[in-house]
């Protein structure tokens, strides 16, 4: 899932990488390492809001383990050094952030619908490790959609054991607002059942874009419901470690989607830790 407040600067194309993009995080104060698992644009969400440029066509469609490990490789290596920031596109990072924080997969659709979703993250686990990386953080920007498989619970066991942090997608109350947002077959039920489940193991930190949709921020009663799901989550037995409320910081998909101001997002922010107890953190569009 590609809209995540993380990649505050969008560098999916660096060198002739095809895998492997260097984004700098001022949230996260360091550089996020992006792994693109979708390079055909694939999603199985059409979210309303979604950034990923779907009139041209990529003409990387598969992922190529090998050659996504060599990106990787080079660019682990390119940013420890420090050599990164001799590019153009770096040479003004802040010194404070010229650090690694992290390894995000996420990219041009949903990273966990990827078939071989298991062996990239051990892959790149191992990468990280033998590097001496062994601390960085491997973080999953997800919809939550394909938790439920096999190879994928697989994967986040393996994330979960490699410093992995899952961020999953949960930007509605109602199945209604649920459909008109995300616009996807797969039932509103199934993303909360596979959210609950993996908080249930992992402490996840939730992602929430709300916007204004024709003008029309959500509804009181939408954010109830949304309020309500969390707190669902949680008398479950989930684990929450974090709500972030953000909204459309870059061109969407649509242009019926329009970001909320700062006040609303904070506003946002207030209801969910008065009504959850969550800690929750406001991210501002543009
Ligand atoms: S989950 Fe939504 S925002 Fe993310 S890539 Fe798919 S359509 Fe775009």
């Amino acid at each position: 899932m590609s809209s995540s407040p993380l990649h505050a600067r969008h560098e999916r194309a660096f060198a002739a990488n095809r895998f492997v993009y260097p984004v700098l995080s001022r949230r996260s104060g360091g550089i996020s390492v992006g792994v693109n698992l979708n390079p055909d644009k694939v999603c199985n969400f059409d979210c309303i809001y979604c950034q990923v440029d779907r009139t041209r066509q990529s003409e990387t469609r598969f992922v190529e383990i090998d050659a996504l490990l060599v990106e990787l490789d080079h660019m682990l290596r390119l940013v420890a050094s420090g050599d990164l920031y001799a590019a153009p596109s770096f040479s003004a990072t802040p010194y404070p952030l010229r650090r690694l924080n992290d390894i995000a997969f996420s990219g041009d659709g949903e990273p966990t619908t990827y078939r071989n979703f298991d062996e990239i993250i051990a892959a790149c686990a191992d990468l990280k490790d033998r590097l001496g990386l062994a601390k960085v953080k491997m973080v999953l920007i997800t919809n939550a959609s394909m938790f439920h498989r096999e190879h994928v619970r697989r994967g986040l066991e393996i994330l979960d054991a490699h410093q992995g942090e899952i961020w999953a997608k949960l930007e509605a109350g109602t199945d209604a607002y649920y459909q008109l947002v995300e616009r996807t077959s797969i039932p509103f039920r199934r993303i909360l059942d596979n959210i609950t489940d993996a908080a249930r193991l992992w402490p996840l930190v939730i992602q929430s874009l709300f916007m204004r949709i024709h003008g029309e921020p959500p509804s009181a009663d939408e954010l109830s419901a949304f309020c309500k799901r969390l707190n669902e989550i949680t008398a479950s037995g989930g684990k929450i470690k974090l709500v972030q409320v953000y909204t459309v910081a870059r061109r969407p998909a649509e242009d019926f989607v329009a970001a909320l101001t700062n006040g609303e997002v904070d506003a946002i922010v207030d209801l969910v830790k008065r009504r959850t107890a969550l800690p929750a953190a406001p991210f501002y569009g543009v």
